[in-house]
């Protein structure tokens, strides 16, 4: 579709959590996205191999999370590419796919403040733009000085209604018995009850 305006949300999402939602549907609406896909990782680089639950589960914890909301959809995209995933292959292959849209990747401050230790950050800044969301604990006044030119053109900072929430907080929750309540989706929390996740 012509200048179509697409959000790519990729994370780990071990669990999902309201945090992950509320950056993105912020996302959305400040830059009027027609959509945003959430890409969970088939094997990510930055994470121990073992250590990630697997691909089916998160995936389908996605898209539990984001059934309801008309704008949101699920890629299995990293899966099928199989081996480890990086964000700039994931990239252009939406670049490949959506040849004229306008695409944006949303990311925490955590992971914006990463960026330089991904594989190709200026190739991966100079292809899509970034939105970094507001992360309790992480400092966005840092990006100007560590992006340097990049920073102006290639990403931009978006204060959302800060959440502490984080996938590692709900594993060790469900891990102690827990409540995760108020933190994920309904049908996650029971999804992870259910099949007994993150409980080893
Ligand atoms: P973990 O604790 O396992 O690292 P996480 O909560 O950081 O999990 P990820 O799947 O690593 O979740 O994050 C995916 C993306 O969502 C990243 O860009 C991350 O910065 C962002 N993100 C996660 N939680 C929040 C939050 N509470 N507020 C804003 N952004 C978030
Ligand atoms: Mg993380």
């Amino acid at each position: 579709m012509n200048g179509e305006r697409i959000g790519i949300m990729g994370g780990t999402f071990d669990p999902i959590h309201y945090g992950h939602l509320v950056t993105a549907e912020a996302a959305r609406e400040k830059y009027q996205l027609q959509r945003v896909i959430f890409v969970p990782s088939g094997h990510p680089p930055h994470k121990e191999a073992g250590m990630v639950t697997d691909f089916w589960h998160r995936y389908l914890m996605v898209l539990l999370a984001v059934v309801s909301n008309p704008y949101f959809e699920v890629s299995r995209l990293e899966y099928d590419r199989g081996g480890v995933t990086y964000t700039i292959d994931t990239v252009r292959e939406f670049r490949q796919r959506y040849k004229s849209a306008e695409l944006f990747f949303i990311t925490g401050a955590d992971a914006i403040l990463e960026i330089l230790t991904w594989k190709r950050p200026e190739e991966l800044l100079a292809m899509c733009r970034f939105i970094a969301a507001t992360r309790p604990g992480y400092d966005l006044r840092q990006l100007n000085s560590l992006l340097g030119e990049f920073f102006q053109g290639a990403v931009s900072v978006l204060e959302i209604p800060m959440l502490n929430i984080s996938s590692s907080n709900l594993r060790h929750r469900a891990k102690a018995g827990r409540s995760l309540k108020y933190l994920v989706p309904e049908p996650v929390e029971f999804y992870i009850l259910q099949n007994g996740l993150y409980r080893e």
